[in-house]
């Protein structure tokens, strides 16, 4: 049976971590690090997620904001709002919750972030520096699932050193897929992404020693779709007819030919957030102590 790859523990374990880091930036600055987080509308997902976000900051000692505006926000006054927290010398993070309400045009809210505090890592510079191997402010997920293959290896005494490797990204989008992709070649694996478009999904699957699904189809790669012995980092948060999570992968066969895999709930998602408190600390000090 495959090793669960828990990503609560390893996320609590960031936390302190990232703690330990903040009090050491108040020390520095007299001041902690502050990341404004800004909802437009009321989706109630996006309600419950932005308000963990809040939340998560101000458990690690990060000044956190959440800005809630009404879903007839227009996009002049989102963008005002942007520019506003760009010139704010007090903050280090921005991170406008998507998806907006369809009146307001998502890339140009994103190009309007300043990339030194575009902590989710989706301005274009952001991911144009990862493309090119360069310090980035890098998307939470992918940072989050980088992570916990790299505890998982060094747990299992496996190299980290992914040379020799195949992964196999399914999904290509700006936020995970492509991302992920980067990292991964990164760390001299070699990549392949998957989409929709792509023919022979399940033959490509089993040639993965690392396979990553965000997909966002209920429990679409199955056990028989994998090498035996692959790592499986499963993005997909779907519900069932039944109203209860599941990811992308179906753990349950899954589970039998895989050596590691993430469950859902319980594993990339806690080390989003986590990687989102990591990279405000990494904008506040890249801000204040690059100078
Ligand atoms: P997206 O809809 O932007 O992209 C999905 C990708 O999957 C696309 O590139 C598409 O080509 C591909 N795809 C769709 N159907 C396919 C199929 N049948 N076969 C192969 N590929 C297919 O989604 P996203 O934002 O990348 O998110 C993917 C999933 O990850 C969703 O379930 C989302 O909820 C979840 N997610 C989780 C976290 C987390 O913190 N755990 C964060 C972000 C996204």
């Amino acid at each position: 049976m495959a090793r669960i790859i828990d990503g609560k523990e390893l996320a609590a374990r960031t936390r302190i971590q990232i703690r330990a880091e903040v009090a050491a930036f108040v020390a520095s600055h007299g001041r902690a690090p502050g990341l404004e987080v800004v909802l437009v509308g009321d989706d109630p997902a996006s309600v419950v997620y932005t308000r963990n976000k809040e939340k998560a900051a101000l458990e690690v000692g990060i000044r956190g904001v959440l800005h809630r505006l009404p879903a007839d926000t227009t996009e002049p006054a989102l963008l005002e709002l942007l520019r506003r927290l760009n010139d704010d010398p007090a903050v280090d993070g921005i991170l406008v919750q998507l998806p907006l309400p369809k009146t307001i045009d998502a890339s140009r809210v994103i190009d309007a972030t300043s990339p030194a505090k575009d902590v989710d890592g989706f301005h274009p510079v952001n991911a144009g520096l990862l493309a090119v191997g360069r310090e980035a402010l890098v998307p939470c997920t992918p940072r989050g699932c980088m992570a916990l293959l790299d505890d998982h290896l060094a747990s299992v005494g496996a190299p980290t050193d992914l040379a020799g490797k195949h992964a196999v990204v399914v999904g290509r989008s700006n936020i995970v897929g492509k991302p992920m992709a980067q990292l991964l070649l990164a760390r001299s694996a070699t990549v392949t992404i998957a989409h929709s478009r792509t023919k022979e999904l399940p033959a490509l699957c089993r040639e993965a020693d690392i396979l990553v699904a965000a997909v966002g189809r209920a429990e679409l790669v199955r056990g028989d779709w994998l090498k035996p012995g692959a790592v499986v980092l499963d993005v997909g948060i779907n519900r069932r007819a039944d109203g209860s999570l599941c990811g992308d992968v179906d753990t349950e066969s899954a589970e039998r030919i895989a050596s590691a895999i993430t469950p859902v709930p319980g594993g990339v998602g806690p080390m989003t957030i986590a990687m989102l408190l990591s990279n405000t600390v990494r904008a506040a000090r890249a801000r204040l102590e690059t100078r």
